[in-house]
Parts: C-alpha cells; structure tokens; sequence
C-alpha cells in the first residue's frame, strides 16, 4: 500500500528524490577496558586525520558559498584537532587507564569545554562550541556513526528532519537540496518562510516523518497539497512528473506579468512586494516582478556567524539591497531577534515563553549600542535608493516613541559629521500585537504607515503558538476576530491618511486576498514565487465589494467565513 504522509504545507512545488534524514547527533560512548592500548592509540589518530579530511572539505564548500569569513570557523576547528595539548591528554588517558578512543576523547572533550564555558567572554563561550563540534566528529568517526551534515551533500536529495532551525535552513544548497520534511513546524515557522523565499518545496510539522522514513528511501514531496509519498510506485511517479510539468508550465504562463501593474477590475492600483531574508534574494524578487520590498528580515545577517555584524557590514547589505531595487520602496525591519530566530553567541537566557519575551524591539531598546549600530548602517544606506524603516513588535507608544527618538538622534550625529542621508524617510511599524490594534488610532498619528503581521498577531490574538502543530486548529487567519482587527487598523490608518500594507504570510493566501482588498489593504508583500499568482488574481477581482466588508465582519466563525467565500464563489479566483 502507498505510504503517504500529511504534514503542513510549508512551500509550493513538487519534488521527486531520495531520502536523506538528519539524525540527532548524540551517541551512546560506554567505558570499555582494552588490553592492547597502542590499537586504541592509533584508532584515535586515524580518526583525527579522518576528521581533519572532512572539516577541509566543508571549509572549502562553505568558503565557495558563504565567503572566507564564515568558512574561518572551520580553520579554528582544524586547530583543536592539531592541539598538542589535546592530542596528548587523550593518549595518556588511553594508555594510563587502558581505555578505549572514543571515552577518553569524550571525557577530554567534556573538560575542556567546561573550561571554556566557564569563561567570562562571549568570544571563548563561542570556542567551547567548536570545541563540541570537532569533537562530536571525531567520536562519531571512531563509533562508525554518520554525522549530519549538510554541507557533504553531493546529490540531490529531500532532507528529512525532526526540525530545521532557521538559520540552517538559510544555508541550505538549492543546488542539491530538492525539498525537505520534517516533524514539527508551522506555515508560518521562520524554517517554513525561508523555504518559501528559496523556492524549496517543503512539507512541515507531519508528526513523525523521521519514523516513517529511512535514509535513501524514494520520496515525492507534495508542495501543492502538503504531504510526501514514501517509496512510490512507477506509476504514481509518472503521474508526479506530469504535475512537476503542470506545475512549472503554469509558472511560465505566470511569466508574461512580470512587467505589468497590479491594478483591480475597478482600477484600483495595489502595491504587491516581496519579503526577502538576504540581500541575494533580490534578483528573484525582481524576477518575480515585485513592485517593491514590504519586508526585509534583517535578522538573517545576524545569523550563522559567531558575533554581531558591524556597521559597514550591515550598511554594505542594505546598501545593496536599495541599490538593486533601482528606487522602488525598500522596508527594512530593524532586528526582531528571539522567538524562533536565536542567535546562539548572544546568549539569551532561557525563557519560558520565547515569543513573549525578550524579542524584537524590547531587544534592541534593552541593547541600544547593537540597535544604534543598526540604525546607523540603515541612515547611510538611506540615500543609495528609496529607504523605508519599520519597527517591529510595537507594543506600547513609549516603545514606537523610544525607537523613533534613537533614529533621530543618530540622524542628528551622523548630519553634524556631515554624511549625506536621504532627505526624508518614512517611518512604519508592524501591527502584530493586540495593544497596537487596540491602539491603532494614536499610532496612525505617530508613523508614515503601518504593516500588519499576521504570523505573529494570529498568535497573540488566538493565543496559539505558531510553531505548535498541535493546536494549528486555532490559527485561523479567517476568525472573525483577526478580520475585525485587520478592518479596526485599516480604517485607525485611512482616517490618518497613512496607508496599510501586510506583510505577514496571509497577504500571499489566494484565499485571503479577496477579502484583504475588500476591507482596503493598501500594500500587500509576500514570498517572492507568490507575486504573479497574486497579480493574476487581483486583476480579476474589485475593490468596491463595500457589502463584503460589512456581511464578513458580522459573520462569527472562521468557518462561516470560508462558507461565505465559497458561496460568493471567492475561494477559486
Ligand atoms: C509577522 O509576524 O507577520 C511578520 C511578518 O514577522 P515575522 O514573521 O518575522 O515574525
Ligand atoms: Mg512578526
């Protein structure tokens, strides 16, 4: 029988390819007396060279991808593995106490990082982490286990994972990762957004891919549909390959609006932009004809490195990104660190509720020195194209006002050293949290526009975690409470005269863009790939459905909701 597996559809598109499943690596090490120490001695030095041979190989991958910087880490690695002092204790362990490699490595590996960690300085913290890393190879090498690792992927393959983090998520290679599944996550988990942004095919949070799954196993992940066929039949093949080819035709047709305006069946023009995570997405942003950027994730460029970007770093990547949009409108999102997005070398301390704690602008007005360095890179990037500024998670005016005055007051630094910024840049905020909304009509008087995030105001307003796949049932973008919220900023901005945009995955739901435009969203930015189906739809649908807004807002379950799109025949546009 077929085996096929559901999961949360997490990135359009359909991919055919084998298995490669990412295990956790911890191992069992047991104590073994040996009798002939010189064999374990030199097990242990086979491994070490072993090691070093595949440390070299991934250095030189990721030196060829992410640059000489990133690959540096994997010099420091190769360093541990040449320690004298490394190599020397273990080997005195083995012979002293006739224990077997792979313990002792274990039990010096353990001291040393403890040493490490025990270090008042973020910098030698970092190096235990190395430390950890070399070691957990060599000891694999010697227990003949296979370590995962992404970057010795030579084939094509769909990865199979218990969870992908972000950040690795963003190196994945495209060029061999053909898709991936895993146990948990939602569609609106970072690891499900980055997918979409990349053009992975992807299923997430099925519950228990990794049981069903075994390494080189024949898999079709479903895209369109959210789920993944296991070890199929030759015909299910042939019939996937026809969808592939349906598939990618359709994208070809889609092709021809590259060019085009967005404009509605009543001639309204509505801004669609993309949300982009790196300064290397913007080509296909371009390619996918996006009127602009609604949402660049600055947080990326924080991420898999072992310290903070400095400002001309950071100004180098913002400057990049307004300079390639060629003046069309670029909303750069200051840092919205926490949540799902960790970055290990700052060393948050535990938190219970992650996504209600110390994330986003709380961060930043907590660590000004990191928040000004970012506000600085962005004022001088301002005059290389058409610079809009947002802060995210803005859950007080004191916040929105704090954060405002710290622009200002870098901008008054950086104009008396006489750089040249931009003349004026408009200032937004992202609604993603129930105070904002409540509060939208004094905001409105406070900033140049809004962007509603409705990963993150889905969440708070249902109070349901968006990466727990066990009560996904509640994260319902059509509640009529999420819609009365949407309507409540819309209308809080149009009185200002200010305009509206979304940023949050719901403005790229072919079913929620019928009844976004009803309630006037004025701006609606999504995944790059979700731009042309967008524009198709838009231009086949009116603004003026000025009784939709009414007889939606009284409607009282999601459901009621979907009921009525689909009797006003609005969930197939
Ligand atoms: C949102 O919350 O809708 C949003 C766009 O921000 P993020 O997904 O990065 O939290
Ligand atoms: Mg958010």
């Amino acid at each position: 029988m077929l085996k096929v597996v559901e999961g949360v559809l997490a990135s359009n598109g359909i991919t055919i390819a084998r298995a490669y499943c990412l295990e956790s690596s911890s191992f069992k090490i047991s104590k073994k007396q040996i009798n002939e120490h010189s064999e374990e001695i030199s097990r242990f030095q086979d491994a070490i060279k072993q090691a070093k041979l595949e440390i070299d190989q991934i250095k030189e991958r990721t030196e060829m991808r992410l640059g000489t910087e990133k690959a540096s880490i994997f010099s420091a690695q190769l360093l541990i593995l040449e320690d004298p002092e490394f190599i020397g204790e273990v080997t005195d362990k083995i012979k002293s106490e006739n224990v077997n490699a792979e313990y002792a490595a274990n039990v010096i590996a353990d001291k040393l990082v403890s040493l490490f960690e025990a270090i008042e300085n973020d910098y030698m913290r970092e190096r235990a982490t190395d430390i950890r890393d070399v070691t957990d190879r060599l000891i694999a090498i010697l227990l003949h286990v296979e370590l995962p690792n992404l970057d010795l992927i030579t084939d094509e393959v769909i990865i199979v994972a218990e969870d992908l983090t972000p950040s690795v998520t963003a190196q994945l290679d495209k060029q061999y990762i053909k898709g991936f599944v895993t146990n948990i996550g939602g569609r609106t988990s970072h690891t499900a957004i980055m997918a979409r942004s990349m053009g992975i095919p992807a299923v997430v949070g099925t519950k228990n891919i990794m049981e069903k799954v075994k390494n080189n196993d024949l898999l079709i992940v479903d895209g369109e549909e959210g789920y993944v066929i296991i070890n199929p039949t030759e015909e299910k093949i042939k019939e996937y390959h026809e969808k592939k080819k349906q598939f990618e035709l359709k994208s070809e047709e889609l092709k021809k609006l590259i060019n085009t305006k967005t404009v509605t069946a009543d001639g309204h023009s509505i801004e669609l932009s993309a949300n982009i995570g790196t300064p290397e997405e913007v080509q296909n942003v371009l390619e996918h004809g996006a009127e602009g950027i609604g949402l660049y994730r600055t947080e990326f460029l924080y991420m898999n490195r072992d310290q903070l970007p400095n400002e001309e770093e950071q100004f180098a990547a913002y400057k990049r990104v307004l300079e390639e949009m060629k003046n069309k409108p670029v909303v750069i999102r200051t840092l919205d660190i926490g949540g799902d997005k960790e970055l290990p070398y700052l060393h948050f301390p535990k938190e219970m509720n992650p996504f209600l704690g110390m994330r986003a602008i709380r961060y930043c007005l907590e660590n000004k020195t990191v928040f000004r360095t970012q506000l600085r890179a962005l004022l001088r990037a301002s005059k290389f194209g058409n610079l809009k500024i947002m802060f995210p998670m803005i859950a007080t005016l004191e916040e929105l006002r704090e954060a405002k005055q710290l622009l200002q007051d870098e901008r008054d630094v950086l104009l008396a050293e006489g750089v040249l910024l931009a003349e004026s840049i408009k200032i937004g905020m992202m609604i993603e949290t129930p105070a904002s909304v409540a509060m939208a009509d004094h905001f409105a008087k406070e900033v140049d526009f809004f962007s509603i995030g409705t990963n993150d105001l889905i969440q708070y307003t249902m109070a349901a975690d968006r990466m727990n796949e066990n009560i996904s049932y509640l994260y319902q973008p059509f509640n009529p409470a999420i819609l009365r919220s949407i309507s409540r900023v819309i209308e809080a901005a149009h009185n200002e005269g200010i305009r509206v945009g979304m940023c949050g995955e719901m403005a790229g739901d072919n079913l929620a863009i019928p009844v976004l435009l009803a309630l006037g969203l004025d701006e609606f930015s999504m995944s790059p790939s979700s731009i042309l189906p967008a524009r198709l739809q838009l231009t086949k649908l009116s603004r003026e459905m000025t009784n939709l807004k009414k007889e939606l807002l009284h409607l009282q379950t999601a459901a009621d909701v979907h009921d009525y799109l689909k009797d006003h025949k609005l969930l197939s546009c």
